[in-house]
């Protein structure tokens, strides 16, 4: 085991998340963990929160301290892309002409955001994804500007909850017939456009970008239903797509995400991968996932991790999510889409003090849940939906019934 080399790609929560635990699990061999950025592996969920407000430096956001790496004998390589794969020499190919051999491979290479079509003629139009990314809008971002966000998925409307918070005039623009339409129902929608339309932000659904107007810097946007926002800039948060490019050109299965098992390893058994970039079975939800969240970075790539030192450990953590707008969390559990039944615990206004929960259940089981200022409810979510438990929608909804009662039956 000394002499072997385990090379990770990709040092964002995934990427750092492996090489550290490989140390944990047993790993003797020497670890190379391989950044494109320039900078120490950081957090990014505060990027469109904490760090766009100006609240937090990129020092204060680091996901581990640079010592750690070196005390874990970790080597790690900045500003180095990996350019090829080639599956039968064992090496990779990097950005600097040098060539590194492995004997197994982690593939935490993430996801790449979507642009605006045309978007590139323009100075002033911008996204979020790299810690750079926020310091090239930061300082046109001022009170009384005007910026027009495409896109009311987690980016966007994280993005217009801070910048509205700052003074900024605030417009989101989302293609969908309603925000966050990916990730959940009708009536969470609902009350995300209230809480943002309670503090100015103007939220225009159902309608595509069709135009950005301006010359070198984008003055307005306009949609395809013909209305038309002024814009001092522009932030697209329009999604993401998995970097896998490295893996479709060296043969591995890939289908909009590099395909690995549960034990996350790819079509080949040397290698590896976790994170934004891979799809996996879910025993849960009986289909294949591909999760964009810190959650499942950190927990895929610590079953990686133990599966790349020669224990066998199958993934299928209960996803979930959090998102902080204004003074809400809104945090969530399991995966909501094709629901048949919501049970609604508390009231899903805006103002209402006492948060609320929205219980999903498919077929009598619980298979998700949204809970907005309910941290116990958050928690046995996480329970029920875990051991796919049958309870009524009529109890989970009826508040005379405390919380820790719920699960008995
Ligand atoms: P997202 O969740 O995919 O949301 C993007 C939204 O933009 C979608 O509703 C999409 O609608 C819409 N859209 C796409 N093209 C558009 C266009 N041309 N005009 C207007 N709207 C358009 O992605 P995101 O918000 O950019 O976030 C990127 C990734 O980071 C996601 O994986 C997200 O989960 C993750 N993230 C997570 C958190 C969190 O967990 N708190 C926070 C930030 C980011 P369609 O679906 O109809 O295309």
């Amino acid at each position: 085991m000394s002499e072997q080399t385990c090379i990770v790609v990709g040092a964002s929560h995934a990427g750092t998340t492996l090489a550290l635990q490989l140390r944990r699990e047993g790993w003797e061999g020497k670890i190379l963990l391989i950044s494109e950025e320039d900078e120490l592996p950081y957090h990014r969920p505060p990027l469109s929160k904490e760090l766009l407000a100006g609240k937090k430096t990129l020092d204060e956001i680091r996901l581990r301290p640079a010592k750690l790496f070196a005390d874990n004998d970790v080597e790690l390589m900045l500003s180095t892309r990996v350019e090829k794969l080639d599956r039968d020499a064992k090496t990779v190919l990097l950005s600097d002409g040098s060539s590194r051999q492995y004997d197994k491979l982690a593939i935490c290479t993430g996801a790449t955001v979507r642009t605006l079509p045309g978007s590139e003629k323009f100075d002033n139009v911008f996204t979020i994804r790299n810690a750079a990314d926020i310091e090239k809008f930061r300082p046109l971002a001022t009170p009384d500007r005007k910026v027009v966000i495409v896109g009311g998925g987690y980016i966007g409307l994280e993005a217009a909850a801070v910048l509205c918070s700052m003074g900024l005039e605030v417009t989101v623009i989302e293609a969908a017939k309603r925000v966050l339409e990916r990730v959940t129902s009708e009536v969470m929608s609902a009350y995300m456009t209230q809480l943002h339309t309670s503090r100015g932000v103007t939220i225009v659904a159902n309608t595509m970008v069709s135009e950005l107007r301006g010359h070198g810097s984008v003055e307005s946007v306009v949609c395809a239903d013909g209305s038309e926002y002024e814009a001092d800039f522009v932030i697209a948060g329009i999604g993401v797509i998995p970097n896998v490019g490295l893996c479709e050109e060296a043969g591995l299965a890939t289908d909009r995400g590099v395909l690995v098992d549960e034990n996350a390893q790819t079509t080949d058994a040397n290698i590896y991968a976790a994170g934004d970039c891979a799809r996996h079975p879910s025993a849960l939800y009986r289909r294949p996932l591909l999760l964009e969240s810190v959650q499942n970075a950190t927990d895929q790539s610590r079953v990686a991790a133990a599966n790349i030192c020669g224990k066998v450990i199958a993934y299928d953590a209960v996803p979930w999510f959090w998102s902080d707008q204004y003074e809400i969390k809104l945090q969530m559990v399991g995966l909501s889409d094709g629901f048949d039944e919501l049970a609604i615990r508390g009231t899903p206004e805006v103002g209402s003090e006492n948060g609320f929960a929205l219980f999903y259940l498919k077929d009598g089981v619980v298979i998700a849940a949204d809970c907005v200022g309910r941290p116990k409810e958050f928690m046995l979510a996480k329970k029920l939906v875990k051991d796919r438990a049958a309870v009524t929608a009529l109890r989970l909804a009826d508040e005379s019934i405390e919380v820790a009662a719920l699960i008995a039956v």
